[in-house]
């Protein structure tokens, strides 16, 4: 996943609040619900953190020096917060995510003027926790993971996402994987029932969203309670949205190579509107980093479950993730890395550094690996995987292939879509065009995007 800013760009009300968002697409679902729930106490979207009645920040702690980041942030914040204060008036400073959530007393230790700290699980609560702080006038931490779903307490109503939709079904992580902080700072595996992911979808569809990307940290260990009591897969779920009208396009991130079962290999068949493109991170090549990792799978169960979604959806453009680096990681373990590279072929990957994270098993694991040899391997697998991209790109050159128009490009008379591989496509064309599925031929391929040219063919209403 990448790393991403994102800030909410709408203008005022009666209050004005203000997000950042920091981390994986989750975050950005997250921040949009946190906005939704504070939405009936007369919070509406503002551009700027200046002149903000309330200000959260949202957080990740996925990576490098999460904290700190954090805490430069609240400085810059806390001077906003203080010249706010001088005229009379209050700002709600708020932080959200995992970093709340796994460094809350420390937040509130270094950064009293901080109002609430809460957890991801803890969001529905927050309209309870802004009235508490703006009584109390001190602060207020919420990162227990509470007895109650989160799912069940947000409320029915969204606000519109545009063409592409985020929804996340799933939440949390049973799996400990060596290095990751996300089944302490998410907690367990909680699934979403299916009635609400579907009745979700639909208001999505409804606002206009042309495209659902089904989210959870381990989306497809997704088993939710289906409508007759039971329980289902996502494969099934997958079925189902599949019949909504209006609905062209579905995909979902980020899955784990153990939990892709049989219903959901047969959805990559079966499923038309399901994108020919999949991000199943393997992390290593190595079954004895592998093994390390506690991923709880080899090398080989990863290059079988890629034969059979091939054999299922021929055209699949696979995606990864990768840690170079991991404790006890040798020169050996990283070259098994690369040959997995070359034998799957990936159209896209992301790869980082292995980090240490507090608390983790592999942050006092031996045969940490010093920074400057991650360094080299991280550049060396990164030119491979570059060249993969390229060359995935390069071989769409001269297609004609679905585009859906999700916005305006930079330039002007430019729009900008996705195409089924979820590559970036430009065209000259119609601002009228956005919402809908054209036929382009493309011309050129560029690192990080294609260009192209609309055909006459539309394929959607
Ligand atoms: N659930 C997904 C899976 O099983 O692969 C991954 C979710 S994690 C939020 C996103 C990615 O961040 C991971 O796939 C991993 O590559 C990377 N990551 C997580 N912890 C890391 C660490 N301590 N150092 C470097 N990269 C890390
Ligand atoms: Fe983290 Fe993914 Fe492993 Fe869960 S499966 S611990 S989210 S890397």
């Amino acid at each position: 996943m990448t790393a991403t800013e994102h800030r909410q760009t709408v203008n005022a009300a009666r209050k004005r609040l203000h997000v950042i968002t920091w981390g994986c697409q989750m975050n950005v679902y997250d921040s949009g619900r946190m906005a939704d729930v504070l939405s009936p106490l007369g919070y509406a979207p503002a551009a700027e953190p200046d002149g903000a009645d309330m200000v959260i920040l949202n957080t990740c702690h996925i990576r490098d020096k999460a904290a700190e980041k954090v805490f430069s942030e609240l400085g810059r914040l806390r001077r906003l917060k203080e010249a706010r204060e001088a005229t009379g008036k209050r700002m709600i400073l708020a932080v959200a995510g995992c970093v709340a959530q796994a460094e809350g007393a420390e937040i509130l230790a270094r950064a009293p003027y901080v109002d609430i700290v809460l957890g991801p699980q803890t969001y529905h609560r927050l309209p309870e926790m802004v009235a508490r702080a703006a009584r109390a006038g001190g602060s207020v931490i919420e990162t227990e993971f509470p007895p109650e779903d989160k799912f069940d307490h947000l409320p029915e109503a969204s606000a519109p996402q545009g063409v592409t939709g985020f929804l996340t079904v799933q939440e949390g992580c049973d799996k400990f994987c060596s290095f990751c902080v996300v089944p302490y700072t998410r907690g367990a595996e909680q699934s979403r029932p299916a009635a609400s992911v579907i009745a979700e979808a639909r208001r999505l569809v409804a606002q206009g969203t042309r495209e659902i990307m089904l989210l959870g940290q381990n989306v497809n260990a997704w088993h939710g309670q289906a409508p007759d009591g039971g329980t289902w897969g996502l494969g099934r779920l997958l079925q189902e949205l599949a019949g909504i009208p209006g609905l062209l396009r579905l995909r979902y991130a980020t899955s784990h190579p153990c939990d892709m079962d049989d219903e959901l290999i047969d959805a990559h068949r079966d499923v038309p509107i399901l994108m020919p493109y999949l991000h199943l991170p393997i992390q290593s090549g190595s079954d004895r980093i592998l093994a390390a990792m506690n991923r709880r799978h080899r090398a080989a169960d990863y290059l079988r479950v890629v034969d059979r979604l091939r054999a299922a959806r021929p055209d699949l453009a696979l995606s990864s993730d990768f840690i170079v680096g991991h404790p006890g990681e040798t020169a050996a373990d990283f070259e098994a890395t690369m040959d997995l590279v070359r034998k799957v072929g990936f159209a896209q990957a992301f790869s980082f550094k292995y980090s240490p994270r507090p608390g983790t098993p592999a942050a006092g694991a031996p045969g940490q690996v010093a920074d400057a040899e991650k360094d080299r391997r991280l550049q060396t697998l990164q030119a491979l995987l570059r060249e993969q991209q390229a060359a995935f790109g390069a071989r769409c050159v001269g297609l004609t292939m679905p585009i859906l128009f999700t916005g305006k490009g930079r330039h002007p008379g430019q729009i900008v879509g996705r195409s089924a591989f979820l590559q970036p496509v430009h065209v000259i064309g119609d601002s009228g065009l956005i919402g809908q599925e054209h036929m382009v031929l493309i011309t050129a391929a560029h690192p990080n995007s294609l260009a192209g040219t609309l055909q006459q063919e539309r394929l959607s209403a």
